[in-house]
């Protein structure tokens, strides 16, 4: 079985030790992933801080024509990587194909963005004074992304920390190690400088520590569970190490009685099984103006009924399967829980056959506000779907969370659309569109749903100092 290594300083490097990487189609181990200690790390944040020497006085322009080869030589490989990402992901291959699109994309979006560092010169108040504020890179950043889309989401920090002038060292989740592999391969494809960007991969918690202990990494961009974004938090106290956080989120969506109901279904339908549910901004909590719940309810139901699940390999496959047993275990105790308070189960429930971590395409409905499903993340393909009378009550139960990072509303009303934009607690909200994400604005949450904005020119921003120069002609 092959072993697949780090990349650490320009070199391609397999440790004595290695984790296994498994298909969550068939739950079989295929491969393994080199992991390193924390002297490694160590090593590759004090290599990194050495080529930052470098990189930090190449041009904007320059970083970016590095970027456009990275996203060229992704592009050459996208069929194989679209595999790669199935295989060890398990989400539909046409999904997967989405994603390393969407990462050429970042790329190619922070290649353009690489020009604009701009800062800008502030009229002075005393006569012989003048003020300059300065953009200046941060200096070695470390990634710690998650295995949900585990290209999309390295890239969209990677990208961005290149092209303000930062360098990188990534860690991807351990269960996706592969498609981090890969990407790097693309970076080495290009022969970036030594140090430029490296991967690690191991212990989580260790690596973590040394990241927020090493004072020459100076940053941390964070994409993943609240709860672990928390532990960065109170880690991050000690050296008052900045940090970007992208964490969990509980997505209402909000169906009024004036929408188009096709729209609202098919848009609501990619907001909850889009990668088999385990999405940051995936719908948790489906509110329906009771004038159509019924109809609504219908046909959500009968298009859930005709998804195919399926490895993400076979080209019909809609639902695949779930990361781990773990994340069965918990779709499972979320149907009971909510069935054991009173909701009704209309279709799936059920795990799948055979060995892999399949759970069936679920609806619920009369879901109790106190249902597990109603303020935990599912992360699974579970749609609990529950009648609401006027504005104000979906109001109040979308805004009714720890989280907020994505928010959907269908309804045609132009009106209602801004009210809702205004005042619903979410960072991204998607009016009759279930897929609101793009390269060029930002992503981010409030509340409990993380601190800063990957993505737009807010993405380049979080690995920029802002200095003010202040030049006395006197
Ligand atoms: P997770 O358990 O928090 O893991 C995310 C990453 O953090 C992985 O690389 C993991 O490494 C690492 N990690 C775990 N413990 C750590 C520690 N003590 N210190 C430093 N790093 C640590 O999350 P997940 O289950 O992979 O991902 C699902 C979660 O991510 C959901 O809550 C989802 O909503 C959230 N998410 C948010 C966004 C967003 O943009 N807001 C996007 C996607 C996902 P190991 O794999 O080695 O444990």
């Amino acid at each position: 079985m092959k072993t697949y290594p780090v990349y650490l300083n320009g070199n391609w490097t397999i440790t004595g030790d290695s984790i296994p990487v498994v298909n969550p189609a068939d739950a079989e181990v295929f491969a393994r992933m080199t992991v390193v200690d924390t002297v490694h790390v160590a090593q590759a944040i004090k290599d990194a801080h050495t080529a930052f020497g470098g990189w930090r006085h190449v041009t904007g322009k320059g970083r970016g024509e590095w970027l456009h080869k990275i996203a060229t030589e992704l592009e050459r490989r996208r069929e194989e990587i679209a595999r790669i990402i199935s295989v060890e992901n398990g989400k539909p291959l046409t999904q997967s194909q989405g994603e390393v699109a969407l990462a050429v994309d970042h790329l190619r979006w922070f290649a353009e963005e690489a020009r604009r560092g701009y800062g800008r010169v502030v009229p002075q108040q005393a006569e012989e004074k003048r003020h300059l504020v300065v953009k200046t890179p941060l200096g070695v950043v470390a990634a710690i992304s998650p295995w949900n889309f585990p290209l999309a989401l390295a890239v969209r920090k990677v990208a961005p920390a290149l092209a303000a002038g930062c360098t990188v060292i990534l860690k991807p989740a351990s269960q996706t190690p592969l498609t981090a592999v890969a990407f790097a391969e693309c970076v080495d494809a290009v022969k970036p400088p030594n140090g430029l960007f490296q991967l690690v991969v191991g212990l989580a918690a260790e690596i973590g520590q040394e990241f927020l202990n090493n004072p020459l990494c100076r940053k941390i961009t964070f994409t993943g569970s609240t709860e672990v974004g928390r532990k960065l938090i109170e880690g991050a106290a000690r050296h008052i190490k900045p940090l970007a956080l992208e964490l969990g989120g509980h997505a209402p969506v909000l169906v009024f009685d004036d929408c188009d109901l096709d729209q609202a279904v098919k848009h609501a339908m990619i907001a909850k099984f889009r990668n088999t549910g385990q999405s940051c901004i995936a719908a948790n909590r489906i509110y329906v103006q009771r004038t159509i719940y019924p109809d609504f309810v219908r046909a959500f139901v009968n298009q859930t009924k005709d998804l195919k699940m399926g490895s993400g390999l076979d080209p019909e496959t809609q639902i695949g399967p779930l990361i781990d047993e773990t994340a069965v275990a918990r779709a499972i105790e979320h149907v009971q829980d909510a069935v054991s308070g009173g909701a009704k189960l209309l279709c799936g429930g059920n795990r799948g056959n055979g060995l892999g971590f399949f759970f069936e395409p679920t609806v619920l409905t009369d879901v109790a506000r106190t249902a597990l499903c109603m303020f935990e993340e599912t992360f699974a393909p579970i749609a609990p779907i529950t009648p609401f009378d006027t504005e104000s009550e979906a109001i109040e139960l979308a805004n009714g969370s720890n989280y907020g990072l994505s928010a959907y509303v269908f309804t045609q009303e132009l009106k209602r659309m801004f009210r809702l934009a205004d005042v619903l607690e979410a960072g991204m909200i998607g009016i009759n569109d279930g897929l609101p994400t793009t390269s060029q604005c930002p992503f981010g949450g409030v509340k409990q749903s993380g601190w800063g904005h990957e993505l737009g020119s807010e993405g380049m921003e979080a690995f920029l100092e802002t200095k003010h120069v202040s030049i006395s002609i006197d």
